[in-house]
């Protein structure tokens, strides 16, 4: 699983170089194929997952997650969530992460790094003995701190020879709550966040999340495994 989740990083790493004003959505899902097929012997996860037609889910601006990849151009000042699921030799890792095309505004740059930072949070709480919503309050409590807000529809998610596993994570929940960790679980930690207020609709596709409010939402996900040393990010590069 380190090695699944950490190639699907540096495929996020890979994609942030093509990640510029006027680059169209689907270049990135060309670029993430064409890495595939060169560095061979791992699977993208999400592309036929329900019927999900593509490797990436790009989502941009007010979108929030299973944003289709397509003709759209990036402009200066958006935000660009990338998700990526990859499967190799039989186990999932799944990372996503929110980044700036251009300069953007102190504001936009904030929901980025509170996002981060929940994660971050959450990924802390990750801990033999600690009950799962501990994760679910840290993160909320950070994002609510700042008086962003967090998604309630979409939740992270246990992870391992299936790329969507009990127990799902969400990114609110009362501290000391949920069942107890152990040592051995993976969960992939997703904080969803949104500038304005927490309330998404599904678009004519079928599959993107967008904000009611039209505010900018932002997406950070690492797997990580519940140690008896307490969490260990399997998703570094
Ligand atoms: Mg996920």
């Amino acid at each position: 699983m380190r090695v699944a989740s950490g190639k699907a990083m540096e495929m996020l790493l890979y994609l942030k170089d093509f990640v510029k004003a006027g680059v169209k959505t689907m270049d990135l899902e060309n670029a993430c194929e064409e890495k595939i097929r060169e560095v061979g012997n791992m699977k993208a996860a999400f592309k036929g997952y329900n019927g999900f037609p593509y490797c990436l889910c790009v989502s941009v601006n007010d979108e929030v997650v299973h944003g289709m990849p397509s003709e759209r151009q990036l402009k200066e000042n958006d935000i660009v969530s990338i998700d990526f699921g990859l499967l190799y030799e039989g186990y999932y890792g799944d990372v996503a992460m929110t980044y700036a095309v251009g300069g953007i505004s102190k504001a936009t740059r904030k929901l980025l790094e509170v996002t981060e930072k929940a994660l971050y949070r959450g990924i802390d709480e990750a801990r033999e003995g600690n009950r799962l919503y501990d994760i679910s309050h840290a993160v909320q409590e950070c994002v609510e701190g700042e008086r962003f807000s967090v998604v309630r529809e979409f939740v992270g998610h246990g992870i391992g020879r299936s790329l969507h596993e009990e127990p799902q994570v969400p990114n609110y929940g009362t501290k000391g709550t949920g069942l107890r960790l152990k040592a051995g679980m993976v969960l992939a930690i997703e904080p969803m966040v949104n500038m304005g207020k927490s309330e998404v609709y599904i678009k004519e596709n079928g599959w993107t999340a967008a904000t009611k409010d039209g505010s900018l939402s932002a997406h950070f996900e690492h797997t990580v495994a519940v140690t008896g040393d307490g969490p260990v990010i399997l998703s570094r590069a």
